[in-house]
């Protein structure tokens, strides 16, 4: 069993208990429903799976493993990234498209969950070879993806050039057919959104200020007479200076350092970045800005030598990449890969307050641990959603062959989140259940609404 069939299965029994939920199903029809939701919910409805026949430059012929899960419908046409990392599999796929399908219920998108993985390192690859392997992807899934059915978009690994390449592709073998929904994450040109890229660094941002500030501010009173840990943990950060740290530097670990570095609301000072090779850390504070030059100017990459830093004038000290999650701050920003946080560092975790940018961070033991000892998570279905949230926009823009302004989307999506961070907060921090679960059961309530109005619930 997966990691979170766990918490869909703890979620759906919170639910057969509660019977305001759902009232109309009584007794032995309830159990026997709530049993069908389990199995919708923690199996997917479809996983499809290719050896890709890609001719690398050199004459050899290679076979690349890829797959496309589509996890849930129930919603809408599946919607999820393709993810291209070398130690992706079809069970962290299956695993990231049932996220897909919680997180779209839980923003009110009307999409499905889907995920796609190509097990491949980009890096080994030429520009060449890796456009043939986007194409031969949309080929060998070219039945089950399209505008109305299955919508791809980056994931890791993958960003604008390769959604360019596999919408064209989409294009060439869907002639006279709709083809602008077919993926999103494009570039602007060639019908992406203002904003895409930046979305779920921004998002995830926004998540932690709107509770951080916001809601703290609104909710003060309100909060402290709840006895509940979370809350205290919260306010415990109130109106002090934050030490923050930010896993992973890429698209969206710099953004959102970018957004909490400017951010006036907060007193925030973050003392640590790390990429895939090192972790800078200055107490005092780190100019982002600069890092976020530097690393646009260097493929992505952080400063890794103290020549590089005195070169462009940025005050850190050079540490190992994996010290950063177990430093001494206030908060963490997971913005690299899953399973970051597990049971053989969980408890050398010492922030009190973790944003989960990316998906699946930490291991459901460690999440368990760290939520057991008042450790306030903000889940990625919850922070991370920004991205799928303006791929929606890309998609109604697509439709509309009309474009929104950059700002007309940042307020847009963070309306949306908003929206469900009001209906979520007041609810979480009014029982004991962690933010997780409050969102899982947001999501699967609507979803098993959905389910049994559309009558498929017996
Ligand atoms: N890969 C992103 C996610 O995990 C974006 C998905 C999308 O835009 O469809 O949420």
């Amino acid at each position: 069993m997966s990691e979170n069939n766990t918490v869909i299965e703890e979620s759906l029994t919170a639910l057969l208990e509660d019977e305001s939920f759902l009232p109309d199903l009584k007794a032995q029809t309830r159990r026997q429903a709530f049993k069908s939701l389990v199995a919708i919910l923690s199996t997917p409805n479809h996983i499809h799976k290719s050896f890709l026949r890609v001719a690398l430059e050199d004459g050899t012929i290679v076979r690349v493993p890829s797959f496309r899960v589509q996890h849930n419908d129930t919603l809408g046409p599946y919607k999820g990234g393709i993810r291209f990392h070398e130690s992706v599999n079809e069970e962290e796929v299956a695993n990231l498209a049932r996220l897909m399908t919680l997180k779209n219920a839980l923003h009110e998108l009307p999409f499905g969950g889907g995920k796609g993985g190509v097990i491949i390192d980009p890096r080994e690859y030429s520009v060449k070879e890796l456009n043939l392997i986007c194409k031969k992807y949309v080929q060998y899934f070219n039945d089950i993806l399209g505008p109305d059915k299955d919508i791809p978009a980056p994931d890791a690994g993958t960003g604008e050039r390769e959604m360019d390449w596999m919408m064209a592709e989409y294009k060439n073998t869907h002639p006279g057919l709709p083809y602008r929904g077919s993926f999103t994450g494009k570039s602007i040109i060639n019908g992406g959104s203002l904003g895409r890229k930046e979305a779920t660094g921004k998002g995830v941002y926004f998540s932690f200020r709107y509770l951080m500030h916001n809601f703290l501010n609104d909710n003060e009173k309100w909060l402290r007479e709840q006895d509940n840990l979370f809350a205290e943990t919260a306010l415990s950060k109130k109106d002090r200076k934050l030490n923050i740290a930010v896993q992973g530097f890429g698209n969206l670990g710099a953004v959102a350092a970018k957004e909490a570095f400017k951010c006036n609301e907060l007193q925030n000072n973050i003392v640590a970045v790390s990429d895939r090779d090192v972790m800078l850390y200055n107490s005092d504070g780190l100019d982002i800005p600069a890092l976020v030059r530097y690393a646009q100017e260097h493929g992505g990459s952080l400063p890794d030598s103290n020549t590089a830093l005195k070169e462009n004038e940025i005050k850190a000290v050079i540490n190992d990449r994996d010290e950063l999650l177990e430093l001494d701050v206030d908060v963490l920003i997971m913005a690299a890969l899953e399973n970051q946080i597990h049971e053989e560092n969980m408890d050398k975790i010492q922030a009190q307050i973790i944003v989960e940018g990316a998906n699946a961070p930490i291991t459901v033991k460690a999440d368990k641990y760290l939520s057991d000892n008042g450790i306030l998570i903000i889940p990625d279905i919850l922070a991370n959603a920004g991205g799928v949230i303006v791929s929606y926009l890309e998609w109604i823009q697509g439709r509309d062959t009309q474009f929104y302004k950059e700002e007309q989307i940042y307020k847009l999506l963070f309306d949306k989140m908003q929206k469900t961070m009001d209906t979520i907060l007041p609810q979480f921090f009014g029982d004991p259940f962690p933010l997780r679960q409050n969102c899982y059961i947001h999501s699967v309530m609507k979803l098993s609404t959905v389910l049994f109005r559309q009558g498929k619930l017996y």
